[in-house]
């Protein structure tokens, strides 16, 4: 549906059922889950984990350099917040996908542009969870982020080498064994700053991966954008 469309007509906040002009949070909610981000907490630059006032750097990125150079996450994910997520990738509510990410854009705002000429790259989906959803959750939010960022959009620059046993209910460390050479690169990336789009960052693993692929395709750099941080 349309954006213009979308915000003539009325619709219900999706967490507390205010009645809002388009698929958006009404300005109560935004404004809570906005104020939770980095002005209230201090978060890694790397890797958008919160840290303890006056903490430089989380250990985990000091103890193991990651291949992506930043992270901007809108949110932890903790409540209220969460629950966006669950609407959008076990409910199937693809209206939640803008709404991330409006508060996506609304997180880079707040933490210093991108690099110019920046490249939104979708974490492609498996293939068990494309049949699971019948939709990708990370190229859905991308698709709206572009729109809010005025930013160009490629698919299927990063293409799966091999399908990665399900990463929930797995430790750390395993998730971290399972994401090394996940992905390859389809070009068209030379010279170019890339920002990966995914839904949630976890260890971190997922996205390394990712930029592992995207730097030795030869990409300028690479930012990582998510709605949502584990913390
Ligand atoms: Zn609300
Ligand atoms: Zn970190």
């Amino acid at each position: 549906m349309g954006r213009l469309l979308l915000s003539r007509i009325g619709c219900d906040c999706p967490l507390c059922g205010a009645r809002v002009a388009g698929a958006r949070l009404c300005p109560g909610c935004e404004a809570d889950i906005l104020a939770a981000g980095p002005d209230a907490r201090p978060r890694c630059p790397r890797c958008a984990l919160s840290l303890p006032r006056g903490a430089p750097c989380c250990a985990a990125c000091l103890g193991a350099p990651r291949s992506f150079a930043r992270t901007v996450a809108a949110f932890d994910y903790a409540p209220p917040a969460d629950a966006l997520i669950l609407m959008l990738k076990a409910r199937l509510r693809l209206g939640m996908a803008p709404v991330l990410a409006r508060l996506m854009a609304a997180a880079v705002a707040r933490d210093g542009p991108l690099p110019a000429g920046v490249l939104l790259v979708p974490i492609p989906a498996s293939r068990a969870s494309l049949r699971r959803r019948g939709m990708n959750p990370a190229a859905e939010i991308a698709r709206g982020l572009a729109a809010e960022l005025v930013l160009p959009l490629a698919r299927g620059v990063l293409l799966r080498r091999r399908e990665a046993p399900r990463q929930t209910g797995r430790s750390r460390r395993a998730r971290r064994r399972g994401a090394v050479g996940l992905f390859a690169c389809g070009g068209g990336v030379s010279g170019r700053h890339v920002a990966v789009v995914d839904d949630v960052m976890t260890t971190g693993s997922t996205a390394d991966a990712a930029a592992v692929a995207l730097l030795a395709a030869g990409a300028a750099s690479v930012t990582v954008l998510v709605a949502a941080r584990t913390p």
